[in-house]
């Protein structure tokens, strides 16, 4: 019964590799006890019982057919691969890793965490890199989705996208869902009487599948954005995306340390001063700062292929070449946006 429940999406040639994989996982655990060569004895064999975990474990790698759109992922982005963005971090390790690794200390000692965080920042600040190192650190599943792809032109299948994605989150849990752009799910202003939008009818179905999530169940819900202040306020209700979390640009030593992670492959020649080049980077985000070193990368290619080194040089002209996509206006909108937020909440 547990099963039949718990496999929305299956056809019933997919039930029957579901069975067939956890039949075989019950055999693989008695194999390596036993000599091949003289077949399997009947009695190890009337013993074999496949069990519920079978199930599970199979459920994680049997693919739903009617689930075939939604990719999960098993990212290799980690910790250190992410620098300049320490309070992100602490908060997320303590509000979404640890609980998707050691449910069971929480829920000895009575804690609840979040269902739901919202990442905000500008763009290429880091917020995807955050949702997958998390997910990784975790060891936990990953599944991603633009809320500019939930939106469809046929009524009913927006929200039908929505319920399978947490759906499929559920089978393969622990899992970290991913919803990038959770701003473009605004009501739209002056829409009119008669039918609700498409995207209320998604924010909706989002909403009531994050009240059906239970804590600690190994499921948890990030979502990023680069205009908090357009996002639906029904979305940032408790129990919704109540952890908001800012990803700011970096400050200098953020940006030596991500200049740091970008050239750990690329040889330097001994003039390249990381610390210079990042106080001269004020307001450039992490995707600006990867830019300008495979920029000077491919100046120095420009140069000689048979480039050994890329040297200060190289990084200066690349400098002269490239803008930081934050504007001191854009940033003050963000601290300003931070502060009204710690007001209310
Ligand atoms: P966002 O989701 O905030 O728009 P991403 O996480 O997609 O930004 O970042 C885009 C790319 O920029 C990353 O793949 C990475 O190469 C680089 N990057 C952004 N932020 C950082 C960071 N804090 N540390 C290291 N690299 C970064």
């Amino acid at each position: 019964d547990e099963v039949a429940r718990t496999t929305y999406g299956f056809v019933g040639a997919d039930l029957a590799a579901l069975s067939r994989e956890a039949a075989m996982d019950s055999l693989r655990r008695i194999l390596p006890g036993i000599n091949l060569r003289d077949g399997i004895p009947s009695n190890v064999l009337e013993s074999l019982q496949v069990t519920r975990q079978d199930f599970m474990n199979a459920m994680k790698r049997v693919q739903p057919s009617a689930l075939r759109e939604i990719m999960i992922q098993v990212p290799n982005v980690t910790w250190d691969d992410i620098g300049g963005v320490e309070e992100a971090r602490t908060r997320l390790r303590e509000g979404v890793e640890l609980p998707l690794k050691s449910p069971e200390s929480f829920r000895r000692l009575g804690i609840r965490p979040a269902k739901g965080f919202l990442l905000f920042g500008p763009p290429g600040t880091g917020k995807t890199l955050l949702a997958k190192a998390v997910a990784r650190e975790a060891q936990a599943n990953f599944v991603a989705t633009k809320s500019s792809d939930l939106l469809s032109k046929w009524y009913g299948e927006s929200e039908q996208q929505v319920s399978r994605l947490f759906a499929r989150a559920r089978q393969v849990a622990p899992t970290v869902i991913f919803i990038d752009e959770i701003d473009s799910l605004a009501p739209v202003r002056g829409g009119g009487l008669g039918e609700p939008a498409v995207t209320e009818r998604v924010v909706n179905t989002i909403l009531a599948e994050m009240d059906g999530l239970e804590e600690l169940q190994g499921v948890v819900v990030m979502a990023a954005t680069n205009r908090p202040n357009l996002i639906d306020p029904a979305l940032l209700r408790p129990g919704r995306f109540d952890e908001l979390i800012y990803v700011p640009v970096p400050d200098a030593q953020g940006r030596r340390h991500i200049l740091g992670i970008h050239t750990k492959d690329m040889p330097l020649g001994p003039d390249v001063d990381l610390d210079l080049i990042a106080e001269r980077t004020a307001r450039f985000t992490g995707a600006d700062l990867e830019d300008l070193t495979r920029r000077a990368g491919l100046l120095a290619l420009r140069e000689s292929l048979q480039a050994e080194h890329v040297t200060m040089a190289h990084f200066e002209q690349a400098l002269r070449e490239t803008r930081p996509s934050v504007t001191p206006e854009m940033e003050r909108e963000y601290e300003d946006m931070v502060r009204t937020l710690k007001q209310e909440g």
